[in-house]
């Protein structure tokens, strides 16, 4: 939900900031228009936020229980 949530407000932020430096935020000198480019794909890498609400259903209809795996040092 956490992962989500992040990436959709990274979006959301540099969204409105990039729209603040008008024409010059769309450009790759000025790093938000690098910015800008890089969190678009945090919705996507860390798990496409489709799956992410798939699996938040799961646990909300058919309460799933997601459990975390703990390794051995
Ligand atoms: C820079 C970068 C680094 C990465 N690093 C890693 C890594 O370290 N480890 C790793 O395991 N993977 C990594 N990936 C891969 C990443 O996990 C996948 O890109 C991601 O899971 C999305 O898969 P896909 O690109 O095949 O898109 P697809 O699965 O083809 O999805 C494309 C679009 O189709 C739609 N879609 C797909 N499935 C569904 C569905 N079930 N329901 C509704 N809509 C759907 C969504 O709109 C989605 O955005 C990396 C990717 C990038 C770009």
């Amino acid at each position: 939900m956490l992962k989500m949530r992040v990436g959709d407000l990274l979006n959301e932020i540099v969204y409105k900031c990039q729209q603040m430096f008008g024409g010059y935020g769309f450009m790759e000198e000025y790093p938000i228009g690098r910015i800008y480019r890089d969190v678009r794909i945090a919705p996507i890498y860390g798990g496409i936020s489709e799956i992410m609400k798939e699996i938040i259903a799961k646990m909300v209809i058919d309460e799933v229980e997601y459990k975390p795996v703990y390794k051995k040092q």
